[in-house]
């Protein structure tokens, strides 16, 4: 593939951030790469997106004219389009660079989508057979192209994704006309189906699953709004993962927002979405249908200040399920703390010799009825408001000890 083609063809699929590589056991059968969990190597920017894999578009030629993005039909840019051949090539070469662990293949609707989906089957295929290439592959499908070519693909790629692309289906009719709900969660319902159906570990159907992206800002729609959709895919289609790409204007639009959602909002919407996954929370406990996450707390910590009924804790007594509630306590330190329990009660150094980070929980917690925090509301939510910021702050004498206000000094805690 020329230079100018892949340029192209790799930028136009930078805005895409439904890549990461995770959970596939697809094993190396005499051919080149390796998939299984550990020899894909996981490497995220700050902000969260994907960096190991090729990223590429088989074409950003589109026939739909989604208002929101770069490659619409209506926008004058440079057009190109890889043959099968050329991505293979391509990867396998990367690959034997050590440029990539794997492929990230999308592609703009060219012609129609049952085009499309044959060209990126093709490809797949000839990667898996003719080429040999056993690394990862995660396949971004074309909404409504043929049931059966996507399913024949889910065979070849370890991961594939259906972008719901906008929270309603209101705004997708004003910002994705040529597309519908329909044809976005059919491919997602029938993939689930086929999952459900075959739980073998063996399975060569998508063995790391599917996930989703949701353009956040482009419309109106709250966090609460968005976080209750995605709270829904999790439940009905077992996704691995709902990504958020807070809408950028890179287009010029009359109905669009012209300044950037920002990154912190997408943050927040990652915040919640691990404490839905991972700590057991509700959308109705983090945020309502219309509101949006605050912007000055991390979600567990608004839902904390939220409930000061149930603060402070005790470490020495509190079970599990409310350890992970405490703003700056994970899991593996909520499970830290249980073990370490079994051999007498914790004291805050005890808390420090197991480096559980205090900097937010100490305001929310006690040892054996000590408390260590700050005594008033307003200092501390001045001090939670000042680690989001990471702003300093100077009202240390509250702690009891030289070595704790030194570990805060630090950072440490
Ligand atoms: S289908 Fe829409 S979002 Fe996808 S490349 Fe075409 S215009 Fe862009």
């Amino acid at each position: 593939m020329d230079r100018a083609k892949l340029e192209i063809l790799a930028d136009s699929a930078k805005y895409d951030v439904s890549c990461s590589s995770s959970g596939s056991s697809r094993r190396n059968v005499g051919g080149l790469g390796n998939a299984c969990s550990a020899g894909i190597c996981h490497s995220f920017t700050q902000d969260g997106r994907c960096i190991s894999l090729l990223k590429i578009l088989m074409t950003n030629d589109c026939v739909y004219d989604c208002e929101y993005c770069v490659n619409r039909r209506s926008n004058d840019v440079k057009r190109a389009i890889a043959t099968p051949d050329e991505i293979c090539t391509l990867t396998v070469e990367f690959y034997k660079r050590n440029y990539i662990e794997g492929l990230f293949l999308s592609s703009a609707v060219y012609k129609n989508p049952d085009y499309t989906m044959e060209l990126l089957l093709e490809t797949v295929i000839k990667l898996r057979k003719l080429y040999g290439f056993h690394g990862y592959i995660h396949l971004k499908g074309i909404p409504g192209a043929d049931q059966a070519l996507i399913m024949r693909a889910g065979e070849y790629v370890d991961r594939m994704s259906f972008n719901i692309e906008l929270p309603s289906e209101k705004s997708l009719r004003l910002l994705a006309p040529q597309k519908t709900k329909k044809n976005i969660l059919t491919p997602i319902s029938m993939i689930y189906g086929e999952k459900d159906a075959d739980k073998s570990k063996k399975s060569r159907f998508l063995p790391a699953g599917q996930t989703t992206q949701m353009i956040i800002g482009a419309s109106p729609e709250s966090d609460g709004h968005v976080l209750r959709l995605t709270e829904g895919l999790y439940n009905k289609y077992q996704l691995k993962r709902v990504y958020y790409s807070s809408y950028v204007p890179v287009i010029k639009s009359n109905i669009l927002p012209s300044v950037p959602t920002g990154l912190l909002r997408e943050h927040r919407l990652y915040q919640a979405d691990w404490l839905i996954r991972f700590y057991g929370f509700k959308v109705d406990e983090l945020v309502s249908p219309n509101e949006n996450l605050s912007t000055e707390y991390d979600p567990k910590c608004a839902w904390a200040l939220k409930h000061p009924e149930l603060f402070p804790l005790d470490v020495n007594t509190a079970p599990l399920e409310m350890l992970i509630r405490i703003p700056g306590i994970g899991v593996k330190s909520a499970h830290k703390i249980i073990s370490a329990r079994r051999y007498g009660r914790l004291t805050l150094e005890d808390f420090l010799t197991m480096k559980i980070p205090l900097k937010r929980a100490i305001h929310f917690i006690t040892f054996t009825g000590k408390y260590f925090g700050y005594k008033t509301d307003k200092a501390i939510t001045t001090a939670l408001k000042a680690i989001e910021t990471n702003g300093s702050y100077q009202q240390l004498t509250l702690f009891s000890s030289p070595e704790v206000l030194s570990s805060v000094l630090r950072g440490e805690l």
